[in-house]
């Protein structure tokens, strides 16, 4: 198309140089969809990477940051604080699982997670358990694309086997096959193999990754809140520190605020990241139980953690992650997700021209996400276009074809992303 943007030099993720399109403008954005200019409107499937949750334009969100940017756009966080900190992590400690009492803020996902592993690597070293500096993580993890966290991606179908060199080594898990509504009994496999790794490796692991019930980027694989139980208890056995992965799973995309409250489990540690602003800013949250943080209370040099994002506790990031919190309680999202919910499996689940179709391997529906897994990424070769076409951005990853929609999607919307994912396979 335009040869002006196929010589612009933004350089695009996950892109294939050669084979990339080039990528269409986005001018600008309302509610659930975004204009390009071209004039095409986009009922956008993704909310942008699942973090858009309020859709594009929330006149809240908007005014929040414009306030915030009237008053305080940044200062640092080391020997400062402001009001807009204080008052975010607060409100973190207020909506997340009991006992996590502390907040230490970064700038994205993937910075958090490694604000995580780093503290638990420390956490143990200060108990004089120097030993334990390895993970425990899961296949079909995702959990960023930093050198740490690449390094607790799935080793073999993530995106980061080209770097398998360069990467620290860790343990893994089997992923959990129990589907999230399994009984007790169905997980026990599951917990079983978890078991195995951590009896042989427990001297050396510092803590187990996990994505609770929702294992995003790696597959969109769904497993039981029983899993997340079993796998607390073995934790505690093995002391071992358990770690919420909650980037994409938070702020209601499984149906409830967090995945950890499905199963009334709280980790010693959880990321929050994506939709924490409300998709407005980059920013992110890692909490800690008073356990964890009070190891850190000690005399030596190495009880400080040395680790500090230029950016963490940005005031704007801050201000708009409160509204958007705000927003999401006054305007009952819970209750809106479970509609939305229900309209997703409604149209995916009791089609059986869909989850009977020779193509498609499963269809999943947790929350508001939901999935089409078929049997190789070739069968949704050019789906993404065809959607456009139909007036909604999709983008599959992988052999997964999958919506995570904002949370201000209508019904009649959400019936015309499920309408195009079926159509797919007609
Ligand atoms: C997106 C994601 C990350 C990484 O977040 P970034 O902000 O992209 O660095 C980490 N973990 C999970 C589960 C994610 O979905």
């Amino acid at each position: 198309m335009s040869s002006s943007l196929d010589s612009s030099p933004v350089w695009h993720p996950y892109a294939h140089l050669k084979t990339q399109q080039p990528a269409p403008k986005v001018v600008g954005g309302e509610g659930p969809s975004f204009q390009l200019e071209s004039g095409e409107t986009l009922l956008d499937a993704t909310c942008s990477w699942w973090c858009m949750i309020h859709g594009y334009r929330h006149p809240r969100l908007v005014s929040a940051i414009q306030q915030q940017a009237d008053t305080l756009c940044h200062v640092m966080l080391g020997g400062l604080t402001h009001a807009p900190a204080d008052r975010l992590a607060r409100e973190l400690v207020r909506i997340t699982p009991k006992g996590l009492n502390h907040v230490f803020f970064s700038d994205s996902g993937s910075v958090g997670m490694e604000v995580a592993m780093k503290m638990a690597i420390q956490f143990h070293q200060l108990r004089g358990r120097s030993g334990k500096h390895r993970m425990l993580s899961l296949m079909k993890a995702y959990h960023g694309d930093t050198a740490g966290c690449m390094a607790v991606c799935d080793p073999e179908e993530g995106m980061h086997s080209l770097f398998a060199g360069y990467l620290p080594r860790h343990h893994f898990a089997p992923a959990p096959e129990a589907p999230f509504d399994a009984d007790p009994e169905a997980v026990a496999a599951d917990l079983a193999a978890l078991r195995n790794v951590l009896e042989r490796h427990h001297q050396e692991i510092a803590a187990l990754l996990v994505e609770p019930l929702l294992q995003a980027a790696g597959g969109l694989n769904m497993t039981s809140p029983h899993y997340l139980r079993g796998a607390r208890e073995l934790c505690d056995e093995f002391d071992v520190l358990l770690i919420f992965d909650e980037v994409a799973t938070g702020f209601g995309r499984t149906g409830r605020m967090f995945a950890a409250d499905h199963a009334d489990v709280t980790p010693d540690m959880m990321v929050l990241s994506k939709g924490l602003t409300g998709g407005y800013l980059g920013h992110a949250a890692t909490l800690a139980t008073t356990r964890v943080h009070d190891t850190f209370v000690g005399d030596s040099p190495e009880h400080a953690f040395m680790h500090g994002p230029t950016f963490m506790g940005n005031p704007l990031a801050c201000a708009v992650a409160l509204e958007s919190l705000a927003v999401f309680e006054e305007e009952d999202y819970l209750g809106r997700i479970a509609l939305l919910s229900d309209v997703l499996r409604q149209e995916l689940l009791e089609d059986t021209r869909l989850t009977e179709h020779p193509e498609v391997a499963d269809v999943r529906v947790l929350g508001a996400t939901a999935v089409i897994e078929t049997h190789g990424a070739a069968a949704l070769d050019g789906v993404a276009d065809w959607a456009r076409e139909q007036g909604i951005w999709l983008r599959p990853i992988g052999r997964w074809l999958y919506t995570m929609p904002a949370y201000v999607t209508s019904e009649a919307q959400i019936r015309q992303i499920t309408e195009v994912m079926k159509g797919w396979f007609r």
